[in-house]
C-alpha cells in the first residue's frame, strides 16, 4: 500500500521534510506547528559560552572542524 506525501516546512529552522497526507492532516486539525523533530528536540535557547568553544579548539584542529561542520550543515558561503 503506498501511502501519499505532503512536503511540510518547520516554522522554526524552515526546512522541508515529507510527512503523510494524514498526519500532515492531524497536525492541522490538531492545531500543531509543522515544527521538526530536532527543533522540537533543541532547548530554544543556547547559550554558547567559552568553554563550550574551547572545548573544540583545544581537542581538533580548525580545518578538521570546519570540514566536519560544512559535512553536516553544508558549506557556507
Ligand atoms: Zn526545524
Amino acid at each position: 500500500m503506498t501511502s501519499q506525501t505532503a512536503t511540510v516546512r518547520c516554522p522554526v529552522c524552515n526546512d522541508l521534510r515529507e510527512i503523510s497526507v494524514r498526519q500532515r492532516r492531524r497536525l492541522a486539525n490538531s492545531g500543531k506547528t509543522f515544527t521538526c523533530s530536532m527543533c522540537r528536540w533543541v532547548p530554544p535557547k543556547i547559550e554558547i559560552r567559552e568553554e563550550h568553544r574551547l572545548y573544540w579548539l583545544e581537542r581538533y584542529p580548525p580545518e578538521w572542524i570546519a570540514q566536519v561542520g560544512s559535512s553536516i550543515w553544508g558549506r557556507r558561503t
